[in-house]
C-alpha cells in the first residue's frame, strides 16, 4: 500500500491509527446540560471514563454533534482517554429542513477547517443521522454533503441508523461515499426492523456489510430495544458469513438530569441499567458475546482492530 497514514485529530491532538488502542466507536459525553449540572455532568464523565479506562478503554468518539467541544477536552486531558470530536448533525429540527446539500456541507467545512465551537479541535468524524423511513428530502442532502466532505477531508461517516441503514447506504453510495468507512448505529433496535424477522434482518444487515461498511451494535443489556438472543444470533450469523471485520461495540452513553438527579438514557428501564456507562462495554458486555459463543479474537476486533480500520486513511 501506497501513501502515509493520516493522522487522527482528537480533542487533545493527534493520534495515530495505531494508538487506539481499545476503541468504543459511538459514545457521548454529555455536559451541556444548563449551567446548573455541568460540574456534576464533568465529575460523572471522567469517573466513569476513568474506571473504563481502568478496564482498557482507550479512544472513544463522540458522535453527538453539538456536545460540548471545550468541556470535552477538559474531559480527555483529566482522564487521558483520546477523545474524537465529530462534526455533522443528528436528526434534523424543524428548522433545518429546508437546508440543502451545500448548507451541511458551509457547516462542517467550517468545523474541519476552523476548530469546532471556537476552539482548535478539528473533528475527526462526521455525523449524520435520519428519523425513519422513508428518509426525508433534508436528510439525504445531509448524506450527500456528508459524502462530499468524506471524499474530501477523508473522514469516517458515523450514521445513526434505527431504521433504513440499506437506504441511508444508497444515498451514500450514490454520492460517492467511501463505504469502508461508513459505520451504522443502532440497527439492532428491533423497532427499526419494518416487520422483519431477525432472519430476514440478518439477511438485510449482510447487504449492508457486503458492501464494505460497519455495524455498530450498543443494545448490550438493553434488553427493551433487541433480545439478547436476537443479538446474539446477528453478531453470530454476520460472524459465520465472514463479516466479523464489519462489526463494532459501543455503548452510546447518553444522560441527562431529571428532578436534578442524573439519568442514563434507558436506566430505568433495564434490569442494572445504572450500569449502562462506558465500562459496561468491557466489564459485561464483551464477556456476554463471549459467554454467547463469540470468541475473543471476534470481539477483539470489534473493539481494537475494526474502529482502527475504519480511521485508517492514507494519503494519495
Ligand atoms: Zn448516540
Amino acid at each position: 500500500m501506497s501513501g502515509t497514514i493520516r493522522p487522527i485529530p482528537t480533542a487533545t491532538g493527534e493520534i495515530l491509527p495505531d494508538a487506539m488502542g481499545i476503541t468504543s466507536l459511538h459514545e457521548h459525553i454529555a455536559l451541556r446540560q444548563g449551567d446548573v449540572h455541568w460540574d456534576e455532568s464533568m465529575a460523572y464523565a471522567i469517573t466513569e471514563l476513568k474506571r473504563a479506562k481502568d478496564l482498557g478503554l482507550h479512544t472513544i468518539a463522540d458522535v453527538g454533534p453539538p456536545d460540548d467541544v471545550a468541556g470535552i477536552r477538559e474531559v480527555a486531558r483529566a482522564t487521558g482517554i483520546n477523545i474524537i470530536c465529530c462534526t455533522g448533525f443528528y436528526l434534523l429540527q424543524r428548522s433545518q429542513l429546508g437546508m440543502k446539500a451545500a448548507d451541511f456541507q458551509d457547516k462542517m467545512l467550517k468545523d474541519i477547517e476552523h476548530g469546532l465551537q471556537g476552539t482548535d479541535v478539528r473533528p475527526g468524524v462526521i455525523k449524520t443521522a435520519s428519523t425513519r423511513m422513508p428518509i426525508r428530502p433534508a436528510e439525504r442532502e445531509l448524506f450527500i454533503a456528508a459524502a462530499r466532505i468524506q471524499q474530501r477531508y477523508h473522514l469516517p461517516i458515523c450514521i445513526h441508523s434505527v431504521s433504513g441503514c440499506a437506504e441511508q447506504q444508497s444515498i451514500l453510495e450514490e454520492a460517492g461515499a467511501d463505504l469502508n468507512h461508513c459505520y451504522f448505529s443502532h440497527i439492532e433496535a428491533t423497532f427499526g426492523w419494518a416487520g422483519r424477522t431477525v432472519e430476514q434482518e440478518v439477511d438485510y444487515l449482510e447487504g449492508v456489510v457486503a458492501k464494505g461498511s460497519t455495524l455498530s451494535f450498543n443494545n448490550f443489556g438493553n434488553w427493551n430495544h433487541t433480545k439478547p438472543e436476537d443479538l446474539a444470533r446477528i453478531i453470530h450469523e454476520l460472524t459465520r458469513r465472514g463479516y466479523a471485520d464489519r462489526m463494532v461495540a459501543t455503548m452510546d452513553v447518553t444522560w441527562s438530569f431529571e428532578h436534578g438527579k442524573l439519568k442514563l438514557l434507558w436506566e430505568d428501564t433495564n434490569v442494572n441499567g445504572k450500569d449502562r456507562t462506558y465500562a459496561y462495554l468491557l466489564d459485561t458486555a464483551v464477556p456476554w458475546m463471549q459467554a454467547n459463543g463469540i470468541p475473543k479474537a471476534v470481539t477483539d476486533q470489534f473493539i481494537i482492530d475494526n474502529p482502527r480500520r475504519i480511521f485508517t486513511h492514507r494519503t494519495a
